[in-house]
């Protein structure tokens, strides 16, 4: 793996949505290879903990308030990469019953979280001279599944506007990668059922998932690429699953 230069004049990383899982393990990752790693997330207390683990810097950041995303912007005058991870899922439902507290919640920090991080860091990405932009959709950006539609729709639409940004983006120094994971066994199952462990942890038994590390890995490749190579999209799935609706429980 390529080690950044560690002189005053480091690369900086930006990654949100880091107090927890793939966000967590991918700012491990990046510090490790150099970067001066900057992450935000709401949970400060867990934020600040992994921040001094790897020497990075934590500031506060709910990507679904623009008030908070300028702020956490204000404090960065240079941006080489921005990992657009902050995200989840809020229930299971269908169409019929959904419920559309969680459909916002689902779009106002996937979707427009990214966007707004996005067009935030931009022209710093572009300033960089080797800007990259990885954005974690999800395998189910780019398939539905029974009583998944909140979340799948939103993950689509992310996927979207990411895939958009690349046309936009042609001729300028930044490239763009999209990462769909499958199952990955971090908090996304906990926060998908409110607080239920043993529902979270029903998801996981009989099968053997990815971890945050497995994906955070891969991220760490994409970035220590040269500048001409672009990974445009990286679906992962564990061995075990075949699709977002298969997998050896459910074949
Ligand atoms: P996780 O452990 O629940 O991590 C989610 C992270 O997002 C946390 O750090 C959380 O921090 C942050 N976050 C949530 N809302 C936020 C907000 N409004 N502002 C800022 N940060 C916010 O789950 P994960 O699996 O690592 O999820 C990371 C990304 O991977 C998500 O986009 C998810 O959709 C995607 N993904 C996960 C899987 C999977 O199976 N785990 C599969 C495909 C894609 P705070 O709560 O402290 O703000």
């Amino acid at each position: 793996m390529n080690t950044v230069q560690t002189s005053s004049n480091r690369k900086v990383a930006v990654v949100t949505g880091a107090s927890s899982g793939i966000g967590e393990a991918t700012a491990r990752t990046l510090a490790a290879q150099g970067y001066d790693v900057v992450i935000g997330a709401r949970r400060l207390d867990r934020l600040t903990a992994v921040a001094d683990e790897i020497g990075g810097r934590a500031i506060p950041l709910d990507v679904t308030d623009d008030e908070s995303v300028a702020a956490f912007c204000a404090h960065l005058d240079r941006v080489d990469i921005l990992v657009n991870n902050a995200g989840g899922a809020r229930g299971l439902a269908t169409v019929a019953q959904a419920d559309l507290e969680d459909w916002r919640w689902m779009w106002e920090t996937n979707v427009m979280g990214t966007v707004r991080m996005t067009r935030a860091l931009l022209p710093a990405l572009e300033a960089s001279g080797d800007g990259l932009i990885v954005t974690i959709t999800s395998i189910a950006a780019i398939e539905p599944y029974d009583n998944g539609s909140g979340y799948t729709a939103a993950k689509h639409a992310q996927g979207v506007m990411h895939r958009t940004l690349r046309f936009e983006l042609l001729g300028k120094p930044i490239r763009l990668t999209e990462i769909q994971p499958g199952m990955v066994e971090t908090e996304f199952s906990l926060v998908r059922f409110d607080g239920d462990a043993q529902r979270a942890a029903s998801v996981y038994e009989g099968l053997t998932p990815l971890t945050a590390d497995d994906i955070a890995e891969v991220i760490g490749f994409v970035a220590s690429r040269p500048p001409h190579v672009n990974l445009d999209t990286i679906l992962i799935k564990p061995r075990d699953q075949a699709s977002a609706r298969r997998n050896i429980k459910n074949p």
